[in-house]
């Protein structure tokens, strides 16, 4: 696509919405700081509007509904469409669309919405302020989600929803306080704070996972797309900084699936799961995680390898690595499958304990197979020289 063609039109309301917005919020926030000051209560309402929106994005459009990574309950399901409505990215249905749309076709920029191919600027808002796609949105891939009466609502009272949850309740929330309090302050600390600065902030933590995830950081699981993992954009993007993984396998509730990483979005799923308010959590088996690990360093280490002794030009070691890198791939998949195989066969009671014991005696020669292949290698990718190479 050419982003120059005179036929795209500028999105003129979301142009004047996302040019607008932050420069009230640096004209107001300050002026209102110093001449009336912010409440702890104004603070605490920012903290907890920027808290429930980012979840309500990330836990709610992303995870729940464009990747059904989990399932939630209706007063979670209202909750999320409530607050991720009041960050206002459109509505869920025209959100998930284009976002199942960035995941099959990532990197195309014909198709994907968002492709960081077109640079950061156009992955991080670009795209938002003119109408590539055309003034219709594309719903044909998220019919799954039209049964759902809560998206329906959400979709048909979007500007309502935006209009009051950024507007009015802020306003309410300041005059509520001021009325219990006795405070004779004016009531639009909340509306600065909670309503303003947050819809800015949250917008522009949003627009990192598109453009920055896609371009800063490492990629531990795969090279297939322009994603990368971040832990620093996952400290303000609630836990989606772990882009790499998330790409890589979509359907998993967690982005972040080591216990430290920082995922808040995580965090609060599994939270809710302990009252029984989400269920169904998905995560994708460790040693599918470990597949994609070790076969990403192995493939690293042998482009380098091709690279350092120009291996295109020796045939025969080129062919022996390959073939070493194809039966080390074989052994894992054998160990996996064995592995998935054996889960299934401890459930089954028809089966005696020795046999049991004895399957898990073939998955153990398997995955020292396995680990024996890596080791021969990983030697042959580390030899310095051709002569080492071939002596290997
Ligand atoms: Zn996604
Ligand atoms: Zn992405």
């Amino acid at each position: 696509m050419n982003v120059e063609t005179p036929e795209i039109k500028q999105n003129w309301l979301n142009t004047f919405v996302l040019f607008s917005t932050p420069v009230l919020a640096l004209i107001f926030v300050p002026y209102y700081g110093i001449n009336y000051g912010f409440t702890g209560f104004d603070w605490f309402c920012f903290i907890f509007f920027m808290f429930a929106t980012g979840t309500g994005i990330t836990a709610g459009y992303h995870r729940l509904w464009s990747h059904k990574a989990y399932t939630a309950s209706f007063p979670v399901r209202l909750w999320l469409a409530y607050w991720g409505g009041c960050a206002t990215q459109n509505s869920i249905l025209k959100w998930s669309a284009d976002h199942r749309r960035h995941h099959k076709f990532v990197d195309d920029n014909e198709k994907d919405p968002y492709s960081a191919k077109m640079g950061f600027w156009y992955s991080h808002m670009g795209w938002v302020i003119k109408d590539y796609q055309g003034p219709e949105a594309d719903l044909s891939n998220i019919n799954d989600l039209k049964k759902d009466p809560i998206i329906i609502l959400q979709d048909k009272l979007y500007l309502p929803l935006v209009l009051f949850s950024n507007i009015v309740v802020p306003i309410f929330l300041g005059w509520a306080y001021n009325k219990y309090t006795g405070n004779t302050g004016s009531i639009y600390g909340v509306l600065v704070l909670a309503g303003l600065l947050r819809f800015v902030l949250n917008h522009h933590f949003t627009f990192l996972i598109n453009s920055a995830c896609h371009i800063f950081g490492s990629q531990p699981y795969s090279s297939k797309d322009t994603s990368r993992d971040n832990f620093f954009l996952a400290l303000f993007t609630y836990g989606e900084g772990y882009h790499n993984y998330h790409h890589t396998f979509q359907a998993d509730y967690r982005n972040g699936i080591r216990w430290y990483h920082y995922d808040p979005t995580k965090w609060m799923i599994k939270t809710l799961s302990l009252f029984g308010l989400t269920t169904n959590l998905k995560e994708i088996p460790e040693k599918q995680i470990l597949k994609a690990t070790t076969l990403q360093t192995i493939s690293k280490k042998k482009e380098d390898l091709y690279k350092r002794l120009d291996l295109i030009k020796e045939k025969n070691l080129y062919q022996k690595v390959e073939s070493s890198y194809n039966e080390l791939t074989q052994s894992l998949n054998e160990w996996i499958e064995e592995s998935q195989k054996y889960f299934r066969f401890c459930k089954d009671d028809s089966k005696s304990s020795e046999e049991k014991q004895s399957y898990a005696k073939k998955l153990e020669e398997l995955k020292a197979a396995f680990e024996q292949k890596k080791a021969q290698l990983m030697e042959l990718l580390s030899a310095p020289s051709v002569d080492a190479l071939q002596a290997v």
